[in-house]
């Protein structure tokens, strides 16, 4: 197994200390090459309308779209949910990989980086009991959610954790904390 982290933008570098610990194998994905050398992928945050631009310029999109829908496991975090929605601002969204809609950046700009407790029941079977450190940075809303997707988390009453099949998403940012759970029940999906 080797896990790509989409290096095109953003916090992909915070992913490899949690590989490094977990002995799994990574590489870094900026083009279509890169990206058949993985099995699995994550797209980290940052800024989605920036990696949008560089998924169509790098020549990537369509092949991430063909591999997502392939069954890759993937994993999108805060920009990485944005880039994997179905709708984003009421507009279709880049990869359209998850049928959700969101909304970017809906807890406002400058006041909406916040860590809130999260229960997490699903990984209870991995052997870790919540509360997790939901770390948010100008998340997005997940506004609206389609058929068979499930919702592992939620902070008030916003779902951030989902994941349909093998495709799932955090709207918060497990990278930035010592928790490798989160890498656990990616790579065993
Ligand atoms: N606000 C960013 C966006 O919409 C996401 C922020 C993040 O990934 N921490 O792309």
């Amino acid at each position: 197994m080797v896990v790509g982290l989409l290096g095109l933008q953003g916090a992909f570098l915070d992913h490899i200390r949690h590989l490094d610990a977990l002995g799994i194998a990574h590489r870094i994905v900026r083009d279509p090459d890169g990206l058949q050398q993985v099995s699995r992928l994550i797209i980290p945050g940052g800024e989605s309308t920036v990696m949008d631009k560089f998924l169509l310029e790098f020549g990537m999109m369509e092949p991430l779209r063909e591999r997502i829908a392939g069954g890759m496991p993937t994993w999108g975090i805060c920009a990485g949910a944005v880039l994997l929605a179905e709708t984003v601002d009421g507009r279709p969204g880049s990869l359209r990989a998850l049928p959700m809609s969101v909304i970017r950046n809906a807890y406002g700009r400058q006041l909406a980086s916040r860590v809130r407790p999260i229960e997490v029941p699903i990984l209870e079977a991995l052997g870790r009991h919540g509360p997790f450190s939901g770390v948010f940075i100008r998340a997005p809303r997940i506004s609206a959610l389609g058929a068979g997707v499930v919702v592992h988390a939620r902070s008030k009453a916003d779902p951030v954790f989902v994941q349909r099949r093998r495709v799932m998403a955090t709207t918060f940012h497990p990278e930035l904390t010592s928790e490798t759970v989160f890498h656990r029940y990616f790579i065993g999906l």
